[in-house]
């Protein structure tokens, strides 16, 4: 049966090369990676030896997208579906907004804030119960989905200007700008986990900025490619030792510098948001003591359930992936 399901999605995958919808692979990564640095030292003590198991795991959520069709919606919100922003007329629980549009609608057109208070409650039971496959599952998940939520394009249909003319705008944003920048200047440290006292409402605050800035994301990206002379905007340069079409350097330098470093505030936000929803689920369950531990987990619960997954994605990945038509999309 497993077989049969990676045999068509192999297929599928030929045609549809996979979509950013979501941080690139080396920002998700880093976040959940740099999310360790700022944890309590009863934290720290469990978690600084699985680093690399939440780097590692921090883009399942995105392989899974292919297999679980319930998987999409969990990565983003179309606010804009929902009129302007602040977009008051969305109930934030989720039992008035069904009422309100029907769990359908809800699903099309993304779930995000709704999906981080149910991934909180799982890491936040597995402290409780001291399971340390599930709290590490649960952590590396639940990073995912925050950073996510810190990206402008998860809050808008437009999530890669294909409404605009702009394809190709998400993975610009979200791959290129932080694998050409971050290593070279920017700086990660970002202080303490803080509790986090109304964690959906501080979900919704930062999906509210995401939304509030997708306009920005776009327009200057627009205005940019329009005093660009058009044969400057790409150029054949290497990624990961691969000589590809992407967008050039210059252009990519030109398109953070008009977004005045908000990729990397937005990365530097979702670090800090990651390592204090892991902080207040541990304090939500008692501050429990965790298991110290100098080798790596033996327990690796993700690793049976998403190796084919992974050599899947790895078999098909494309570096500069044409987005796929979805329902939609104009
Ligand atoms: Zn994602």
């Amino acid at each position: 049966m497993r077989r049969w399901v990676i045999a068509l999605l192999s297929g599928w995958m030929m045609v549809c090369p996979l979509p950013g919808w979501s941080w690139g692979f080396y920002a998700h990564e880093r976040i959940n990676e740099w999310a360790v640095n700022s944890l309590p030292p009863g934290m720290q003590i469990f978690f600084r030896p699985h680093q690399s198991f939440l780097k590692r795991h921090a883009t399942d959520p995105d392989k899974r997208r292919y297999a679980v069709k319930e998987e999409a919606p969990r990565h983003f919100i179309d606010l804009d579906r929902y009129g302007t922003y602040p977009f008051d007329s969305l109930p934030r629980q989720w039992a008035q907004a069904v009422e309100k549009y029907s769990a359908d609608t809800l699903q099309k057109h993304g779930i995000v804030p709704w999906w981080l208070e149910i991934m909180m409650g799982r890491l936040t039971k597995a402290f409780r119960e001291k399971d340390p496959g599930r709290i590490l599952q649960a952590a590396a998940e639940i990073g995912h989905y925050l950073s996510d939520a810190h990206v402008p394009l998860h809050a808008c249909s437009n999530h890669n200007g294909q409404f605009s003319g702009q394809r190709g705008i998400h993975g610009l944003w979200e791959s290129r700008i932080p694998e050409l920048l971050a290593e070279e200047k920017w700086n990660f440290w970002v202080g303490p986990a803080f509790y986090i006292q109304d964690p959906p409402a501080f979900f919704w605050s930062r999906i509210l900025e995401s939304a509030h800035a997708s306009d920005s994301v776009l327009r200057l990206e627009r205005e940019l490619n329009d005093q660009t002379d058009p044969s400057k905007k790409y150029a054949y340069e290497e990624r990961k030792g691969k000589l590809i079409r992407q967008y050039a350097t210059d252009y990519t330098r030109q398109y953070d510098q008009v977004m005045n470093g908000m990729v990397e505030r937005r990365m530097r936000q979702s670090i800090q948001s990651v390592a204090s929803i892991w902080y207040t689920c541990w304090v939500l369950a008692g501050q429990p003591d965790l298991p110290a531990t100098s080798k790596k987990s033996k327990n690796d619960p993700l690793q049976e359930s998403t190796r084919d997954l992974d050599r899947l994605w790895r078999r098909f990945r494309t570096d500069e992936p044409e987005p796929c038509k979805v329902k939609g999309e104009g």
